[in-house]
């Protein structure tokens, strides 16, 4: 027995006929870029979610950049967000010339820390992307009450967080900006890149649309610089399949993180916070002897991966923000700590007894 982080053979087969079948009507119609699929699958998605636009575009990263580039960013602002959490969200801060702000973490559940947030506007601060991390929800409504009251932007980086709530809101539509992933290991995985965006804003969504091909509104009509980053119809396909399974998916996910939390005594538990619900994208413990812990559960078989090992302000990429070892102490002790476990919903009972029962041998 081998159990992956991840097994999207056993997803794929399960679903094999209607994807296959999905991909093929594609290849047959011609139509690879945008066209029908596309927009049904955006139907779908903010159907999905209750909100007014959803636009696919070609991946998450470039859903970020879009959703900065409606903002009008000038060179130099500030822009406040988590150091824990996959690059990407950082990196498009850099990217369009402003300076991303570390805030610290809540060490706890790995999101944004809302106390320490207000201590880090300036004049020059224009926005938040806040990250819904793992598949919890951040204290989005708080976030939101600080980006009211200095009226700066919210951007809700949802790539982790397909289909979880803060009250009775999904994650994404409470900013101005929800940017998801369908990176193939996400909760909605495509078979390749794709991404998109939600608003419930006409403005920014029509922006959206023409930022994604060329800044145009027509062939050959530009009126914006703009990008290419367009959702490609054979994705879309494959999104509509499977996002009819994603309730049914994330159930089992739960399901099954249940279980662990209920049994696992060894080690650390995530912790989930009143008022919002978790779609565990990752099952995420913390060891004290984490490598050592690591190297004991993939020499029994069960894969793992620590996300992530070192939090953004210490990357080599951001070392010319300055910011030393020590300056984000909680982001950096949970990068020390935390080591994600298989939670994917086609586990077999006798996976998930097994992994219990292996970390539950492991002494501390
Ligand atoms: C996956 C991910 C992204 C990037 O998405 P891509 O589709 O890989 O570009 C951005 N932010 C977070 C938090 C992610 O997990």
């Amino acid at each position: 027995m081998h159990i992956d982080l991840l097994d999207l053979k056993r997803e794929y087969d399960s679903i094999k006929e209607e994807i296959d079948s999905a991909i093929l009507n594609v290849i047959s119609s011609g139509r690879f870029i945008l066209g029908d699929e596309v927009k049904k699958f955006e139907l779908k998605l903010s159907d999905y979610l209750n909100v007014k636009h959803a636009i696919g575009v070609g991946n998450g990263t470039d859903a970020l950049s879009l959703a900065l580039l409606t903002m009008s960013i000038k060179p130099g602002d500030e822009i406040i967000t988590t150091p824990f959490t996959f690059i990407a969200t950082a990196e498009v801060i850099s990217l369009c010339g402003a300076v991303p702000v570390f805030v610290d973490i809540d060490i706890e559940t790995g999101n944004i820390n809302p106390s320490l947030i207000e201590e880090k506007i300036t004049s020059k601060t224009k926005g938040i992307i806040a990250v819904h991390i793992f598949g919890q929800p951040c204290d989005i409504d708080e976030i939101k009450d600080i980006a009211n009251k200095h009226n700066i932007f919210l951007i809700e980086d949802t790539a982790q967080a397909i289909g979880a709530k803060y009250g009775s809101k999904f994650a994404g539509t409470w900013g101005d900006i929800g940017t998801m992933s369908f990176f193939p290991t996400k909760n909605l995985g495509a078979y390749g890149d794709a991404g998109a965006i939600i608003t419930n804003d006409d403005e920014i969504a029509e922006k959206i649309r023409r930022l994604r091909v060329h800044g145009s509104d027509r062939k050959y009509h530009h009126i914006i610089i703009g990008f290419n980053s367009r959702l490609d119809a054979i994705q879309a396909a494959i999104l509509n399949v499977k996002i009819s399974y994603l309730n049914k998916w994330t159930d089992r996910r739960r399901e099954i993180a249940k279980k662990f939390s209920e049994n696992i005594y060894s080690v650390k538990i995530p912790l989930i916070k009143d008022n919002r619900d978790h779609v565990f994208h990752q099952y995420t413990l913390r060891a004290k002897k984490r490598d050592e812990f690591m190297k004991y559960l993939n020499e029994n078989d069960i894969s793992t991966a620590v996300h992530y090992p070192i939090p953004l302000h210490l990357q080599t990429a951001f070392k010319y923000l300055k910011l030393d070892e020590g300056s984000l102490p909680d982001a950096e002790k949970l990068a020390r700590e935390v080591i994600s476990i298989p939670v994917h919903p086609f586990l077999t009972e006798n996976e998930i007894l097994y992994i219990i029962d292996m970390i539950n041998k492991w002494k501390e």
